[in-house]
C-alpha cells in the first residue's frame, strides 16, 4: 500500500496530482525548484477547443476531449476548496480564415465530432465576427464554436496547489533527482516516499536518465505577449484562432493575449526581437484594432513535446510514473493527465486506457 508519494514538477499536471492524492488522504510532497523559470504552465495561452486539432490520431484527440469535458467537475471541487475564481470561462472561439473555403475542413470535422462531444456546443457562422471581438479585420471568414473555454493556467495551477496544501501537501523548494533505483532526493537529500510522480514538463527526460531511459521529451519554446485595452471589458471575448498563424484571446482586466511562437531553440528562455515581431505582426493583420494596446508583458514557457507527439503518462519503473508530453495541449489535460498520474502511483485502475501513452513505447529519439 502506498501512502507516501513525492510529485516532481508543480505545473498544471503536478498541481492536479498532489490534489487528487490529498483528496484520497494520500500524503504528498511536491518539489519544484527554487528557479521555476520556463515552467509551461505559467506562459502557456489557456485555449480549450480540443475539437479542431489530432486529426488522424483518435488517441491523442479522445484524451484531449477527455481533458476539456473534466474542468467543470474540477471548477465544482475546488470551488467546495474555497477556490472560487480559477480564471476559467466559457468564451467560445472564432476559427478565421481568409476566405469560406479555407474552413471547409475543419467544419466538416465538428460535424463529425460533435454526436460524441455535445460539450462542444453549436457551430454557426456568425453574421459579425467583429462584434464579438471588436478589434477584428473586417474581411475574415468565421465559424463560431459555442463550447471553447480559456483558462488562466497560473490561476487554475495556483488553486489546486492551495487546495492541496490546505488539506496538508507539503511544497518544498529544490532541485529533484532520481537515482538508478528510483529514489528521490531533494538538492541530493533522500526523500523516502513510496512512489514517484515525474510531472517536470520538459525537464522530464533528463530526471530519468539515471534510471537508464533516454525518454524522448524535448523543450519547444512557446513566446507570448500579454496587452491591455484600458477601460475595455475583454473578459468575455471568444478566442481567435486563424487555421494558420498565432491566435489571440481576452482575459480579465482588459487584457489580451498574443500567441504562440513556436520554436526549437532548447532551453533557451530568452524572449527575440525576431520571435516577438513575427508574433505580434501577424496579431494585428487579424485584429488591426489591438495597433495601440498597451504592450504589458512577455512570457516564455517551454512545452514538453515528445518524439511521436504524443502525451507519456505510465509507469516507467517500479514506483515512478511519469506524466507529461502534454505539448501545446497542457492547459487542456494537465487537470486529467495528474488525475491519472496520482492513480496509478497508487495503484488503483485508471478510468482512460493509456496504453497509447506509455513511456515504455517506442518513439522517434530527441534531436
Ligand atoms: C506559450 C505557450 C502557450 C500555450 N498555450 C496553451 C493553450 O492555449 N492551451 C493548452 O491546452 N496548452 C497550452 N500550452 C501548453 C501547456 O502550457 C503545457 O503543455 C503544460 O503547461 C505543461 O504542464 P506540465 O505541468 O507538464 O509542465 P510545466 O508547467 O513546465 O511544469 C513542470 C515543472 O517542473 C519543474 N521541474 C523540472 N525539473 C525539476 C527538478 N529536477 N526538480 C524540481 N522541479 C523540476 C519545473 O520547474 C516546472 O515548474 C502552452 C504552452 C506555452 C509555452
Amino acid at each position: 500500500m502506498r501512502t507516501h508519494i513525492a510529485i516532481v514538477g508543480s505545473g498544471i499536471v503536478g498541481a492536479a496530482a498532489a490534489y487528487r492524492l490529498r483528496k484520497k488522504g494520500v500524503a504528498v510532497t511536491i518539489v519544484e525548484r527554487a528557479d521555476s523559470r520556463g515552467q509551461a504552465t505559467a506562459a502557456g495561452a489557456g485555449i480549450i477547443c480540443p475539437w479542431v486539432d489530432h486529426d488522424g490520431d483518435d488517441a491523442w484527440y479522445g484524451f484531449a476531449r477527455e481533458g476539456a469535458r473534466a474542468y467543470p467537475t474540477l471548477l465544482e471541487e475546488l470551488a467546495g476548496d474555497g477556490e472560487t475564481d480559477p480564471g476559467y470561462a466559457r468564451t467560445g472561439a472564432l476559427l478565421t480564415a481568409d476566405d469560406a473555403a479555407g474552413l471547409d475542413d475543419v467544419a466538416a470535422l465538428l460535424r463529425d465530432r460533435s454526436p460524441l462531444a455535445p460539450e462542444m456546443g453549436e457551430v454557426s457562422v456568425p453574421d459579425d465576427p467583429g462584434g464579438l471581438f471588436p478589434p477584428l479585420t473586417k474581411d475574415l471568414a468565421a465559424l463560431f464554436v459555442g463550447g471553447a473555454a480559456r483558462v488562466d493556467g497560473r490561476g487554475v495551477r495556483d488553486a489546486m496547489l492551495r487546495a492541496a496544501a490546505q488539506r496538508g501537501a507539503m511544497l518544498r523548494t529544490g532541485t529533484a533527482g532520481l537515482d538508478a533505483k528510483g529514489r528521490l532526493s531533494i538538492n541530493g537529500e533522500p526523500i523516502g516516499a513510496d512512489a514517484v510522480i515525474l510531472a517536470a514538463g520538459a525537464w522530464t527526460g533528463e530526471l530519468c536518465a539515471p534510471l537508464g531511459h533516454r525518454l524522448s521529451v524535448r523543450p519547444e519554446r512557446g513566446q507570448i505577449v500579454h496587452a491591455e485595452l484600458p477601460g475595455t471589458d475583454t473578459s468575455g471575448w471568444p478566442i481567435v484562432l486563424p487555421r494558420v498563424g498565432p491566435y489571440l484571446l481576452g482575459f480579465p482586466g482588459s487584457r489580451v493575449v498574443f500567441g504562440a511562437t513556436c520554436e526549437e531553440a532548447g532551453f533557451d528562455g530568452r524572449a527575440t526581437v525576431g520571435g516577438l515581431s513575427g508574433l505580434l505582426s501577424a496579431g494585428l493583420t487579424v485584429a488591426p484594432g489591438l495597433a495601440s494596446a498597451t504592450a504589458l508583458e512577455i512570457r516564455v514557457g517551454f512545452r514538453p513535446m515528445t518524439g511521436d507527439g504524443r502525451p507519456m503518462i505510465g509507469s516507467l519503473a517500479p514506483g515512478v510514473v511519469v506524466a507529461t508530453g502534454l505539448s501545446a495541449y497542457g492547459l487542456t489535460t494537465g487537470p486529467l493527465a495528474g488525475c491519472l498520474a496520482a492513480d496509478l502511483a497508487i495503484g488503483e485502475p485508471t478510468t482512460i486506457d493509456l496504453t497509447p501513452f506509455t513511456p515504455l513505447r517506442e518513439t522517434d529519439p530527441v534531436s
